[in-house]
């Protein structure tokens, strides 16, 4: 106790002059993991970052000190342990965010992508930031210019200012897409059949300001008049918004405010206007980290009416991404027991449309070396992991679109198809246990995926608790479903 009451006068004595100013107003904290501080944490409110080792980080608020000081729960102080990078890591000459682009390098590469693939790329600017900068979207297609009747599938990055690696996965893919068209007859396949919608950047004004002020902001920038900033863009989307104070917060000064109203955001704005005008078949918000794929609901633990295909869809991608780099991305219903989300995009995108629709939470570089940032030269190999998955979700919509479903109906009727998905093997369907399908999930709503090939045994089910064939130092214990609990990255 006596060691938590010095750290409190130690963060006291430095906050309190910077009082006002909320990019200060932070640091990261951790707890010890056990049920009695789950059970406190829970009921609190705060921005929890991640689990490791057997402790909760989470970024701390002033008032929050106060509040973990009543429940009586020690903490330790770890944000000298989440410095962004390493000095030498950084690209000193590509500025602050390295080899990570900023607002400005973004609109450029974009442009240069419309450029230099005109035929098939067109970049489209969507409206405006709350700060008045524009939010692109990249359409891939062929004649992209006309609006045919194709298959469409969208992708968005960063809603979370602070997950930097959420930008270059969708901005990747545009660029792989339209690189390799000539070339590569699946591209091009796909290309020539659907629209790819990618947004890469939804929340430039938070990125700017995670740039440039203060690394770990999450939410847009709106002053909410009391002297905070920010809503939280994921909290924002009508779909069962507001529905409690645990999934989202009615506090403005909140890392999961929700604003004051539905759709309160430009930025949530576009997503919503877009789609109005759109025909997604499906969708991939990207998200970090803690290296996931989620789908609805968040809102509650109770399955959808398509948990099922929701689930096959994400087993896949999930196979896909282990086959690159022998990762694994977990897969499951977002909203685990405890750890609910309310206002999120793909609950939205879901309950509105009736899309699959994943969160996807790319990983960290390293939890064992406390690096909350992926580094720079991980940008690529991240990007590899994801980009089968994508391809097989856009394979996906234009399966589902060409097998004689009426545009006006096919929302009803695209849910029959399991069976031709299953069949499908351009992918690498064919490397998965077809028997893994039926297995019952053990205590838990997130599964890991059961790719049972050549060299890859079979780890999956909980039955064994570390992986460590693959060079994944992260320890899975019987307790599974509790690392959702903890991760609010979403
Ligand atoms: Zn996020």
């Amino acid at each position: 106790m006596k060691k938590v009451i010095f750290f409190m006068t130690a963060l006291c004595l430095v906050l309190s002059p910077l009082k006002a100013q909320d990019y200060w107003n932070t640091e990261i904290i951790s707890v010890a993991k056990n049920q009695d501080n789950i059970k406190k944490l829970m009921k609190m409110n705060l921005d929890l970052l991640m689990e490791w080792n057997n402790r909760i980080y989470i970024i701390a608020g002033f008032n929050d000190f106060f509040k973990l000081q009543k429940e009586n729960i020690s903490f330790a102080p770890e944000t000298l342990n989440f410095y962004p990078y390493k000095q030498s890591e950084v690209s000193l000459q590509e500025g602050l965010n390295g080899r990570y682009h900023s607002y400005a390098e973004l609109e450029r590469d974009l442009l240069a992508l419309q450029d230099s693939y005109s035929n098939i790329a067109r970049v489209i600017d969507m409206g405006d930031s709350l700060e008045g900068r524009n939010i692109y979207a990249l359409k891939i297609s062929d004649n992209v210019y006309q609006d045919e009747q194709e298959a469409e599938v969208f992708f968005v990055g960063c809603h979370h200012a602070r997950e930097w690696i959420s930008v270059e996965v969708p901005f990747l893919l545009g660029k792989y897409l339209v690189e390799n068209y000539e070339t590569n007859s699946q591209v091009k396949d796909l290309v020539d059949k659907c629209e790819i919608w990618i947004v890469p950047l939804l929340n430039p004004d938070g990125l700017e300001y995670s740039i440039h002020f203060y690394r770990y902001w999450r939410k847009n920038r709106r002053d909410n008049g009391d002297g905070s900033f920010g809503v939280d863009l994921n909290r924002n989307y009508s779909y069962n918004w507001g529905l409690d104070n645990e999934g989202s917060s009615p506090f403005p000064s909140s890392n999961v405010y929700r604003g004051p109203s539905a759709f309160s955001e430009p930025e949530t704005q576009i997503i919503r206007d877009l789609f109005a005008q759109r025909n997604f078949q499906a969708v991939i918000s990207y998200h970090n980290y803690s290296q996931i794929i989620l789908y609805p609901w968040g809102y509650t633990n109770q399955p959808t009416s398509e948990a099922q295909l929701l689930d096959q869809i994400a087993g896949d991608m999930s196979g896909l991404m282990q086959a690159v780099n022998g990762k694994v991305y977990e897969y499951g219903q977002a909203g685990a027991d405890l750890y609910l989300t309310n206002g999120g995009m793909i609950d939205w995108t879901f309950g509105t449309y009736n899309i699959p629709s994943y969160t996807l939470e790319l990983p960290p570089i390293d939890e064992e070396h406390g690096g909350f940032f992926n580094a720079e030269e991980d940008i690529q190999p991240i990007f590899n992991e994801n980009l089968q998955a994508m391809l097989y979700l856009i394979d996906w919509t234009v399966q589902n679109f060409n097998s004689g479903i009426n545009p006006s109906t096919r929302r009803e009727r695209r849910y029959g198809l399991r069976a031709n998905l299953k069949d499908k093997n351009q992918f690498g369907r064919e490397a998965r246990d077809e028997g893994e399908d039926n297995a019952p999930m053990q205590n838990s709503k997130v599964k890991y995926n059961d790719l049972k090939t050549s060299n890859i045994n079979s780890y999956a089910t909980g039955s064994k608790s570390e992986i460590a064939d693959f060079g994944i130092k992260r320890t899975h214990t019987a307790n599974k479903a509790n690392r959702l609990q903890y991760i609010p990255e979403q």
